[in-house]
């Protein structure tokens, strides 16, 4: 097993690291500390080249070995990743900023998706059934081939393993392009993989940015595109690649609404509302970003103020991923400030004892904002929490049903009946009761609604089979007069 501190990360190709010498290296920079920790080249034309023609060599093997045998490859690679967790930990930690613990949830619900991949041979049993006297039709689920994975900084693991088991367990090869902020924790999982089992070409991870990935899209050889990031890119990926004729699914950005109701329960609602929106400093697609208090809703406010206030900024919540990152969340909160907002905990000029060189907000609340300022709209991405108020359950909807994203939308209350009216009406593909982070436990797939996804079905679960699979239709007659007429 490579260790964290080498410098030289190269792509993954072929079962082993590749470092061309005409590539650029990117540096990568931790969050936590501002040092370098790392150095990975920029994938070129002649990169992108290998790496497709290895997926697809490999393709041509892995398609035809039989789904209940890939599949242990996959188990073999949980029980490894299980076994090497402290080493991923310290992994993601260092590129992402975020906590050990959070590093530790995000390869959780990573794992959980191989669990859900390892029922691949249930799930691929084939139907069939006789139509007619001597004829049998029967449909089979089939891979792609070579299959692209573009993914984001924030979950280093988590987000390529939403992909990969499901792609590579129904027998497609996998190139992953994972975030230049966040290269490293993808080569350990590749060649965890190769210890696994995995034969080489399966899994290949390519480096470099937006080039590298506009490249790779543009591949012949490349069927089915998955992509998670910021909306803008997402839709530009979704257009290149169907235009291509590719399948695509991209997932974009987010702007996640916290509904409270008079009748909640003070002290679970607001812990949850500060777990929500400052975990992994609000760097998730889940996160709280917009807190609608509905009514008098008592002391509610006052408690999520004061536990927000309470975080200590470094260790029990992580760093921002980049000095840019952090100036633009800050230019967020400075334009409320300047507009006359009320800015209380205020996460500005904070700094971490021995860390100076790290990108540190503190958690930041934002009250009594206009439902069409920027920072009660806009994905800042950051932990900053923007409060509004409205009289009706319905005012509360409709601002979030105005939002040009969908990812998630959560409702606290104690009645039934208010948390179906509201799950009925919101306009997100996920959505909590109760609960500020409604990511769905498999099967139950992952995927939001409106600008937050763009093309059909989810990321995860059943969708995910469907989405690296084709269908392919046999028909098929046994008589005597088939030996008879090759043709008919
Ligand atoms: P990003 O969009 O900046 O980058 C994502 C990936 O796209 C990176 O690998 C990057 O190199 C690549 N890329 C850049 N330009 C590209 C182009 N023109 N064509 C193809 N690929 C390109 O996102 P980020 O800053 O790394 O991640 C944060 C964003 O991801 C947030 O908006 C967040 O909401 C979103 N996100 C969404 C989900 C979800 O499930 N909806 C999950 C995680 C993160």
């Amino acid at each position: 097993m490579k260790s964290t501190e080498q410098k030289l990360t190269g792509h993954f190709i072929g079962g082993v690291q590749q470092y061309p010498v005409e590539e650029t290296s990117i540096t990568v920079r931790s969050p936590v500390d501002g040092s370098d920790i790392g150095f990975v080249p920029e994938g070129g034309q002649k990169t992108v080249s290998l790496a497709v023609s290895c997926a697809e060599n490999a393709f041509s093997k892995w398609s035809v070995v039989p789904v209940k045998e890939r599949i242990q490859v996959l188990l073999k690679f949980k029980t490894l990743l299980e076994l090497n967790i402290d080493l991923l930990c310290n992994s993601i930690h260092n590129e992402n900023g975020k906590t050990i613990s959070e590093a530790k949830a995000e390869l959780e619900k990573g794992i959980e998706v191989i669990e859900f991949a390892a029922s691949l041979p249930q799930i691929l049993a084939q139907e069939k059934l006789e139509v007619s006297t001597g004829v049998e039709c029967e449909s089979v689920r089939v891979p792609l081939g070579v299959t692209l994975s573009i993914t984001p900084f924030n979950f280093p693991a988590m987000v390529p393993l939403w992909t990969i088991p499901i792609s590579i367990g129904c027998g497609n090869t996998f190139i992953l392009k994972p975030s230049e902020q966040t290269p490293l924790t993808p080569v350990i999982l590749a060649e965890i993989f190769k210890e696994a089992g995995l034969p080489d070409g399966v899994f290949i991870v390519v480096h470099g940015k937006q080039s590298t990935a506009e490249l790779l899209i543009e591949q012949p050889q490349v069927k089915a595109i998955s992509f998670v990031g910021s909306t803008a890119i997402a839709k530009r990926v979704y257009t290149r690649g169907t235009e291509a004729g590719k399948r695509v699914i991209a997932l974009g950005g987010a702007k996640n609404h916290l509904v409270v109701v008079p009748d909640a329960d003070p002290e679970i609602t607001a812990k949850n509302i500060v777990a929500s929106a400052m975990g992994c400093a609000g760097q998730r697609c889940m996160a709280a970003s917009v807190l609608i208090l509905v009514g008098d809703t008592g002391g509610i406010l006052d408690r999520v103020t004061e536990l927000a206030s309470s975080i200590r900024t470094g260790t029990e919540m992580g760093a921002i991923i980049s000095a840019k990152a952090k100036q633009r969340i800050e230019t967020y909160i400075n334009r409320a400030e300047e507009k006359g907002y009320r800015v209380f905990p205020d996460g500005r000029n904070v700094s971490v004892e021995g860390r100076e060189g790290g990108n540190y907000l503190g958690p930041t609340i934002i009250h009594d904002v206009n439902p069409g300022d920027e920072c009660a709209c806009d994905e800042i991405f950051g932990p900053v929490l923007s409060v509004l108020r409205v009289d009706t359950l319905d005012e509360a909807i409709a601002i979030e049903n105005a939002s040009r994203y969908g990812n998630a939308a959560s409702v606290y209350t104690s009645s039934g009946s208010v948390a179906k009216y509201f799950s009925e009406r919101v306009s997100s593909g996920m959505v909590g009761i109760n609960i500020g982070v409604p990511v769905p436990r498999e099967p139950f797939s992952f995927g939001g609604w409106n600008e937050s996804k763009f093309g059909a079905g989810d990321i995860t679960g059943m969708d995910g089979v469907r989405f690296w699979t084709r269908l392919k239709k046999i028909t098929t007659k046994w008589t005597a007069e088939a030996s008879r007429n090759w043709m008919s």
